[in-house]
């Protein structure tokens, strides 16, 4: 298959690399429909943040199920499936508690800017479509896969309620998915900056 490796800061290739494969029983594998870049991949690209080895890059995707592992059951192969850039088992105390990104076996996406990925905890992290949705909604979807359930939990861990007046500060991607939550949750002002 074929996947973005980064190299340097500013070097990043599209490569030929190994296809993944099924590990543990609860792995499923994907072929993604559309993946993306987030602003936290654009640390390393700057040289914000060290590189070390040439890696792999992306956490972000929505994609069809090619194969599942003996334990996964939640997800079947043909699914239009959309998944968190932090994996849950979605049956440990943390997860039970509604705290799935703190799941006790969480593994982070990072290879995810590639034609097919691994997806670790397959059966808590992936959520199925009931059908295949058109493709002008894939970018749609594909940002529930992390700015959104970022920006929603920030609304929710300020506690925003019906009437609220809600003041969000930055005004990327998770910041507006975090106004689109307040949104939600009944905010009655909403001062983004
Ligand atoms: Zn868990």
């Amino acid at each position: 298959m074929r996947g973005a490796v980064i190299h340097a800061p500013g070097d990043v290739r599209f490569e030929t690399l190994d296809d993944p494969k099924v590990l543990h029983p609860t792995d499923a594998i994907i072929r993604t429909a559309v993946t993306c870049v987030c602003g936290s991949d654009l640390w390393p690209y700057r040289g914000a943040e060290p590189i070390g080895d040439p890696h792999p890059m992306g956490h972000e995707y929505v994609g069809f199920v090619e194969e599942v592992g003996s334990e996964v059951s939640a997800v079947r192969p043909g699914q239009f499936v959309v998944g968190s850039f932090a994996t849950s088992d979605n049956t440990c105390v943390n997860c039970r508690n509604g705290f799935p990104s703190n799941c006790l076996h969480r593994e982070f996406m990072s290879t995810c800017q590639a034609e097919y990925v691994r997806i670790p905890n397959a059966g808590g992290t992936l959520v199925a479509l009931d059908e295949t949705p058109d493709e002008s909604l894939w970018p749609s979807l594909l940002a529930l896969s992390d700015v959104m359930g970022t920006g929603w939990w920030a609304a929710e861990a300020a506690e925003v309620r019906s009437g609220s007046t809600a003041v969000v500060v930055g005004d990327g991607a998770v910041g507006l998915s975090g106004v689109i939550a307040a949104k939600e949750m009944g905010a009655e002002r909403i001062i983004a900056m």
